[in-house]
């Protein structure tokens, strides 16, 4: 049970963690804070927070758990702010997508603090924002991976852990290194290229044309292109190590796809398809297993 639940960025992700823990009984109160009072008060209005605060200071009082649920460059002056009003008992958690910047804001700006700083992402997600979005079962099978510190106390990575548990997800933990070579593969690059596609064609002199003919396959493919553009800037930077290495790998993908072409190479591409589909339906079949 968690007695006083502080949510700084009410979003899609905090709103959500909020629903879950309020609709299994496991929070007694829960304050909101943010940037606008206007998803504010439509947390506040959908039940998902208690009530929002303005004062940092009033919001941590007696705070059992503190979750940073802004987009990942936000992280570091929510730290800064916070770490002259933490109490000592306070836990701090975050939901971040990119772990080893928010790792490093961690011990910069709360260096005192760093038994009680969890750091965990939730593998889970739309590409819809804010409060309005929130979903109390968005966490239901979905794997969390937390990236504990050396410096983290073992009680405070349960209570983080059984956090999620209780919101319905599965705990993984890892290194945070590993953790953003991971995502830098599966999601980061999967959206750069769903807004690049978008960018080629919506810039096109005939883009209205072949808009009005896109469908299911566009649609899919493009899905992810209608996330929030703040997000994803910051996490395309945070990892742009990585992401630039997996970029890299893609281009050399794409060489080699258009060399086959050239080629008029139907047995190769026809292989490379094969190899795609059956991989996908094995990947889809384990997902199913595990749920
Ligand atoms: P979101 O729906 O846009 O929510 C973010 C919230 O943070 C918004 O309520 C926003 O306020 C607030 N905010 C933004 N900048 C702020 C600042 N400087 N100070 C205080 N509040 C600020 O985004 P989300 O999808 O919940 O993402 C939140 C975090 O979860 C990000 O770190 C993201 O990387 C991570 N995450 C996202 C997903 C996903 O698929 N969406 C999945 C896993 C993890 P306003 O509404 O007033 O602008």
């Amino acid at each position: 049970m968690i007695n006083k639940l502080v949510i700084i960025g009410v979003g899609l992700i905090g709103g959500s963690l909020a629903l879950a823990l309020r609709e299994a009984g496991a929070v007694k109160e829960i304050v909101g804070l943010g940037r606008s009072r206007e998803n504010l008060e439509s947390a506040r209005t959908l039940g998902i927070i208690d009530h929002a605060e303005t004062d940092l200071a009033t919001a941590l009082k007696d705070a059992d758990v503190v979750v940073l649920a802004v987009p990942v460059a936000a992280m570091q002056p929510t730290m800064a702010q916070l770490a002259p009003l933490l109490s000592p008992h306070t836990i701090v958690t975050d939901v971040g997508s990119t772990k080893r910047d928010v790792l490093g804001y961690a011990r910069q700006h709360l260096p005192g603090h760093l038994a009680r700083f969890i750091a965990a992402h939730p593998i889970a997600g739309a590409e819809k924002s804010g409060a309005t979005a929130a979903m109390a079962n968005l966490f239901r099978g979905r794997n969390v991976v937390v990236t504990p510190m050396p410096e983290n106390d073992p009680e405070a990575v349960q209570k983080i852990s059984r956090m999620w548990e209780t919101c319905g997800a599965v705990v993984n933990t890892m290194p945070p290194s590993q953790h953003d070579e991971i995502f830098a593969a599966i999601s980061h690059l999967p959206h750069l290229l769903s807004f690049a596609l978008v960018e080629d064609i919506a810039f096109r002199a005939n883009a209205k044309e072949l808009f009005s003919y896109a469908a299911g396959g566009f649609r899919d493919f493009t899905r992810i292109a209608g996330s929030s553009p703040e997000m994803w800037r910051d996490i395309c930077l945070a990892n742009r190590d990585v992401l630039l290495k997996e970029l890299d790998a893609y281009r050399t993908q794409l060489d080699r796809l258009r060399t086959i072409l050239a080629n008029e190479d139907g047995a190769a591409l026809a292989q490379i398809f094969d190899h795609a589909r059956t991989a996908r339906a094995q990947w889809l079949a384990s997902k199913q297993d595990s749920q």
